[in-house]
C-alpha cells in the first residue's frame, strides 16, 4: 500500500498513481536501503514524506533516477514538485514519471 508523499493519503491498488522521479544531490546515498520506502526530510515542509528507492537493477536506475515519489493526484504531484524546487540540497533533479 502506497501513500501520497504530499497529502498522507493511502492509494489503492485499483487508484491510479501518479509519480515523480527524484535524482539526489551529490552526497546523498540511500542505496543501502533500495527498494524500501524511506522517510526523506523536506526542510521547506518541515516534515518527513515517503520515497521509494530506486533498485540498482531496475529500469528506473538505469535512467539515473534514484528514488520515486508517488502521488494520489496529479494535483498534489505539482504541489510535491513545487516544494521539491526548494530542496536542491537533497535532489539534483526531478521529473514525471511515465
Ligand atoms: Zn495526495
Amino acid at each position: 500500500m502506497f501513500r501520497c508523499a504530499w497529502c498522507m493519503r493511502k492509494i489503492a491498488e485499483n487508484q491510479p498513481l501518479y509519480a515523480i522521479n527524484v535524482k539526489f544531490a551529490e552526497g546523498i546515498d540511500n542505496s543501502d536501503r533500495e527498494g524500501e520506502i524511506v522517510q526523506i526530510y523536506l526542510s521547506s515542509r518541515k516534515t518527513s514524506v515517503p520515497m521509494i528507492v530506486t533498485t540498482a537493477d531496475s529500469e528506473a536506475k538505469k535512467n539515473g533516477q534514484d528514488g520515486l515519489f508517488t502521488l494520489c493526484s496529479r494535483e498534489c504531484g505539482d504541489k510535491m514538485k513545487k516544494s521539491l524546487e526548494k530542496e536542491m540540497d537533497t535532489f539534483k533533479s526531478f521529473s514525471d514519471a511515465e
